[in-house]
Formats: structure tokens, C-alpha cells, sequence
């Protein structure tokens, strides 16, 4: 009984949506709004419409795309959501988040530490409440992981988010936009089992199908996954992980190896870099259908602090 309420609770994403507005200082958001939306405007220049069909850039030069400060309820650090038909709406905070997620993922690959800091800084934030924090705010990224303020002026870095950012943001947008144009017939929605998986499946395969056609390598994808599992939006803004979602974006990916690696500029590093992230989506999966596994990760993200979080030497982790 005990582990079938546990599993509902895990599993209702609902249940945990949090409001994360106190991640992000209001007046911050406001003064960085346009080099936020420049940034993603540059992301959509260069990552996005290059490689759409005719058809879909019509359908997308139709899309109108909103940045507010941030959602209106329930905010999200990975809000991403259409308000209405042709609506797409990606709030400051979630663009900012996505930017400060990449420098910290870059700053501590680039200097050999572990990465597993920042996935229990998620599941801290998903454990925690503003009130265990100083000031009743919840720490954002670059606080919390301890990355230090010139962490950009290494140009690996400084490369290396660019690419995990730019990729993030654009399966964020090609996600939503796939939600947007796919239609599911009556027949192929009563085929599926689970509707709303095959609508998060779907999304994320017309993602992949562009992203296999762009300059990079899905670079931020298993950042952001992690980050939607362990932060989920409150309906109607959720994008439901499940097992059966992530190995189906595995599969599409492993079977697709040599789509995604041919015309990169090193073939071989990009059919590694492929099939390596179809396997931590495939890892992933298997976690998240653990209930076991699920239930250590609360207890761990209950009693992580900042002062726990600081970067480990990969060698150092056990
Ligand atoms: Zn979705």
C-alpha cells in the first residue's frame, strides 16, 4: 500500500508542481529581456528555420512567439507551453534557467568535474521550499553549483554552452511546434495505450527529425530531460516524462545514427556523441520506472545543501 501511494505520488506530476518564481529576481529578468530574447531569436535564425520544410516554415513564420517574465501560475523553470492555437510561449525564466543550466553544465565538464551536482541540485529544488533557503528564494543555477563569476571567458566553456543552450532551445521550440501541427487521427489515438505519452512522443520526434538536419549534435537534451523529470510543470503546461517516452526518443535516435552524424564536421565523434545519449535516455527510463531508486532520490534531495553541491573532481566520485 505504502509503495502504491508512493508510486502515485511520483508519477501524478501534478502533485508536484511547485512555483518557482524565486528563482530569478524580477527586476534581473526585466533588465536582461532583450538580450534573452535576442538569444533566442539567434537560436531560431540559426538552428531552426535553415532546416524546416516550405510547409513547416510557413506553418512556423505563423506561430506567434511570446516571452513574458514568466508563467502566470505555478512557474516553472522549464515552462514551455502554447496559450492557444499558433501561440507559443517560452517565459524569460525559463530562457534564462536554460542559459545558466548550460554555463554550469560547460564550467564543470571543461574542468573535469562531475555533473552529478547538478542533477542533485534539481532534486534538491524538487525536495526543498523557498523558506529553506536565505531570503526565502530558492538558489538558481550558478549560485548553487558554485560556478564562479568569469566561468565564460574560458572560450571551451564559452563554446561548449553555446551548443547545449542553443540545443536546448531548440527542441523547446521544435517540441511545442510539433505539439502545435500534429493532428492524431481517431484511429491512431485509440491504438495507443497511453494518449497523452503518444502526443509527448510525437513532439519529440518531430524535434529530433529537424535537429537531425542542424549544425549541432543534441547537445542540451539530457540536460533538459533530467531537468523535466525532476522539475514537472503544472498541467496545462506539463510535458509528462515516462519510460515509454524516453525509449522512444532512444530508439529514434539509435536509429538514426548515421542521419545525425552525416554532413557533422568529425562523423565519428558525432555517432558517439548520438548513441551516448540514446543510452543516458535509456538509463534515465529505467530510473524513473524505479520506484525504489525514486524514493532515495526524495530522501537525497531533502538533505542536499549548497554547501553539498560544491563541484567534485570526477575522479572523486564514486
Ligand atoms: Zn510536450
Amino acid at each position: 500500500m505504502t509503495k502504491l501511494v508512493f508510486v502515485v505520488l511520483v508519477f501524478c506530476t501534478g502533485a508536484l508542481a511547485a512555483d518557482f518564481s524565486s528563482l530569478y529576481d524580477v527586476e534581473k529578468l526585466k533588465n536582461d529581456r532583450q538580450r534573452l530574447r535576442d538569444d533566442l531569436d539567434l537560436v531560431i535564425a540559426q538552428e531552426i528555420t535553415p532546416f524546416l520544410t516550405a510547409e513547416q516554415l510557413h506553418a512556423f513564420s505563423r506561430i506567434e512567439l511570446a516571452t513574458p517574465l514568466s508563467a502566470m501560475l505555478d512557474a516553472n523553470p522549464l515552462d514551455f507551453y502554447s496559450p492557444g492555437d499558433r501561440k507559443i510561449t517560452i517565459p524569460l525564466m525559463t530562457i534564462a534557467f536554460v542559459e545558466d543550466m548550460a554555463q554550469a553544465y560547460s564550467w564543470l565538464w571543461a574542468n573535469h568535474y562531475s555533473s552529478r551536482t547538478v542533477d542533485e541540485y534539481l532534486g534538491m529544488l524538487r525536495e526543498r521550499r523557498p523558506d529553506d533557503f536565505p531570503n526565502q528564494r530558492y538558489p538558481s543555477p550558478l549560485v548553487a553549483l558554485h560556478i564562479p563569476p568569469n566561468a565564460m571567458t574560458d572560450p571551451a566553456v564559452a563554446a561548449m554552452a553555446k551548443r547545449v543552450r542553443g540545443t536546448t532551445l531548440s527542441f523547446i521550440l521544435l517540441h511545442q511546434m510539433g505539439h502545435l501541427s500534429y493532428v492524431p487521427s481517431s484511429e491512431d489515438a485509440a491504438m495507443r495505450r497511453n494518449r497523452l505519452d503518444g502526443a509527448e512522443e510525437r513532439a519529440d520526434a518531430f524535434a529530433l527529425e529537424v535537429m537531425k538536419k542542424n549544425s549541432e549534435t543534441p547537445a542540451g537534451l539530457l540536460m533538459l530531460i533530467h531537468g523535466m523529470m525532476y522539475l514537472p510543470a503544472a498541467p496545462p503546461k506539463d510535458h509528462p516524462v515516462s519510460e515509454g517516452r524516453l525509449k522512444a526518443m532512444a530508439d529514434f535516435l539509435d536509429s538514426r545514427v548515421r542521419e545525425f552524424s552525416n554532413g557533422r564536421p568529425d562523423r565519428q565523434l558525432a555517432r558517439i556523441a548520438i548513441q551516448s545519449l540514446a543510452g543516458h535516455l535509456r538509463q534515465a527510463g529505467t530510473f524513473l520506472a524505479d520506484p525504489k531508486g525514486q524514493e532515495l532520490w526524495a530522501e537525497q534531495g531533502r538533505k542536499t545543501n549548497v554547501a553539498d553541491l560544491v563541484p567534485r573532481q570526477l575522479a572523486d566520485v564514486r
